[in-house]
């Protein structure tokens, strides 16, 4: 994929439609907006789409945005969602304008329940689920209709009041909507509005027995807060129809009524955006939690270093569509790098040491170098850098023979060290086993950075990144590659088949001592490798690090190989 993304100018086609809304009539007060998550899991990147859509419209139209939790459900859903759904969104750096619950609308749902019974458009059906499935047909076999279809009307309301006053176990009776079996939209053909669940509800605890299935709730929570404009995924086209019956059955006027318009789901490639399937990895142990930094949930984002600013721009620069599409995760990591690169100061770690030892460097002498915090904001100031006689780099920067396209060091050839510098590798001693126990260098001591002289400019082929052993501390990194092998799990049979297991990659490095003052949440470019967060400490009091990205586009590097 380009790199070069030019962010797309102009509304999107949401916007035309609000605004073609409004050009016909419609009062610019009365726009109402809603981001309508159920509280069974927490929010992950598709849900950042479907956030700043709804968030991003409030703001360019003035109008209210409600966070309404879709609580229909109290088998799945929980108060730390609610509590983490929250955070989330405010972390994003959004507000709402109401905090609404579908809960709190049950008493309504109930009566309006009751009125569409006594309008002989609901019945109580008393067969099981499985019947109820098996007489549904198919998109081209109409239903069969339930034999209490016709039940009377005061049966009903009774069966009803005692279902909702709890005497029947679950799955005895279910209230259905009394619609049409053989419609060609299989989601008229009678669906269930309440089903028996004894179950405490997070807020109404144990106050009902009967729960309103979300294709009642939904669409009558929408008009109860006089939404203008309903927006939801594609996936939900077909229940527009189902909404405006209820809505339609209740007798308000339809021009009145929320407008439901459709915009495609967010994929990404070589991730999972369901949290039912989200939760399985965590219920499995392949993940540590909902907050694991390779979860595609925000609060796995952000552990992972991802700012709010780097998700939001992702998501505008994907874009709002009519029609499925996956986008790349190279998009992701290219917002991420784009700002991080901004805001991060630049330390020096090496995370797969080999040891330096510079032999025209006096033994006992330390002296502090002087590096740049951030070359993207100068007023980020310095730091001091310890350099003596030894030190570490990586492993990989080093070649006893360099081949022609081997630039950094070899032995016989020079490198400057950042920061630092010019040394040559003279020597190396090994081990009984042939391993590098360290190599011998010297250094020019003129070459020094920043001093200004002709030989702190002298040009050599590479410049790497280095650490003084004797004054480095112990870090643990970890660094992640893709959770999945495949670029759609989502569209596998068994999606836990593909996981990666080498998701995680977890290492020993050495940091700068600069780098030991930052705090949990602090993040940081190491030079040459990539951006990190600083975590929690681990027991040992060793800082933990985890890589946000690299800096390069992984994607295209793995390509090329
Ligand atoms: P999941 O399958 O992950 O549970 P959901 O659609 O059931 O997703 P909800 O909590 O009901 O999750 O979603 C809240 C809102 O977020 C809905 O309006 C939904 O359409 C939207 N949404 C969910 N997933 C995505 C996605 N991948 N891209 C864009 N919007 C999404
Ligand atoms: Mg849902």
């Amino acid at each position: 994929m380009s790199i070069n993304i030019v962010l797309k100018k102009g509304p999107n086609f949401i916007e035309k439609i609000i605004e073609g809304d409004l050009k016909r009539g419609f009062s610019k007060k009365n726009l109402c907006f809603r981001f309508p998550p159920e509280p069974n899991g927490f929010l992950h990147i598709g849900h950042v789409k479907a956030i700043c859509l709804n968030f991003d419209l409030g703001e360019a139209f003035n109008a209210p945005v409600n966070l309404r939790f879709d609580d229909t459900n109290p088998t799945a859903e929980k108060k730390k969602y609610v509590e983490g759904i929250k955070e989330d969104i405010l972390w994003l750096g959004y507000k709402w304008d109401n905090e609404c619950y579908a809960s709190d609308y049950f008493d309504q749902l109930y009566l309006w329940a009751e009125e569409l019974i006594r309008k002989g458009l609901a019945y109580v059906d008393s067969q099981d689920s499985k019947t109820i499935a098996s007489q549904k047909g198919t998109p081209t076999k109409t239903g069969t209709e339930s034999p209490y279809r016709d039940r009377d009307q005061e049966q009903n309301l009774s069966l009803f009041s005692k279902m909702k006053a709890g005497a029947f176990e679950e799955g005895e009776h279910v209230l259905r909507a009394k619609i049409n079996m053989s419609s060609p939209n299989m989601l008229l053909r009678d669906p269930v509005m309440y089903r028996i669940i004894h179950k405490s509800h997070q807020r109404t605890k144990k106050k009902w027995c009967v729960y309103p299935m979300y294709d009642w709730a939904h669409g009558q929570s929408d008009f109860v807060e006089k939404i203008s404009h309903s927006l939801c995924t594609l996936e939900f086209k077909p229940h527009r129809e189902l909404y405006e019956w209820f809505l339609y059955a209740l007798g308000p006027n339809l021009d009145n009524t929320p407008k439901q318009r459709e915009f495609a789901r967010l994929n990404l490639s070589y991730t999972i955006t369901s949290k039912r399937k989200l939760k399985r990895l965590i219920d499995e142990g392949h993940v540590t939690g909902w907050d694991d930094p390779r979860m595609p949930t925000i609060s796995g984002l952000r552990k992972r270093g991802y700012t709010p600013e780097s998700l939001k721009k992702f998501v505008r620069t994907a874009g709002v569509a009519k029609r499925e599409n996956i986008i790349e995760l190279s998009l992701l990591e290219f917002c991420a790098r784009e700002h991080l690169n901004k805001i991060s100061p630049r330390i020096m770690a090496v995370l797969n040491p080999i040891k330096i030892i510079i032999e025209n460097y006096p033994e006992g002498k330390e002296e502090e170098l002087i590096g740049e915090i951030n070359p993207e904001d100068p007023s980020a100031g310095t730091r001091k850098i310890p350099f003596s006689n030894e030190i570490f780099i990586e492993r990989e920067d080093f070649k006893e023979q360099a081949g022609n396209s081997f630039f950094r060091l070899s032995l016989g050839n020079e490198v400057r060290l950042k920061n630092a510098y010019i040394i040559k590798a003279n020597d190396i001693v090994k081990d009984e086993k042939g391993k590098i126990k360290y190599i011998v260098c010297a250094y020019d001591h003129l070459s020094k950075s920043g001093t200004g002289s002709e030989e702190s400019k002298r040009k050599v082929k590479s410049t790497i990144h280095w650490v003084c052993s004797k004054k480095a501390k112990e870090i643990i990194v970890n660094q992640y590659e893709t959770l999945f092998l495949v670029p759609d799990p989502d569209k596998q049979e068994d999606f836990i088949k593909h996981l990666n297991p080498n998701s995680l990659i977890k290492k020993n490095g050495f940091i700068e001592p600069y780098g030991v003052s930052l705090k949990p949440g602090e993040r940081v470019q190491f030079q040459r490798q990539g951006y990190f967060i600083a975590d929690k400490k681990k027991q040992t009091n060793k800082t933990v690090f985890n890589k946000t990205t690299g800096l390069r586009d992984s994607f295209k590097q793995k390509k090329k190989a």
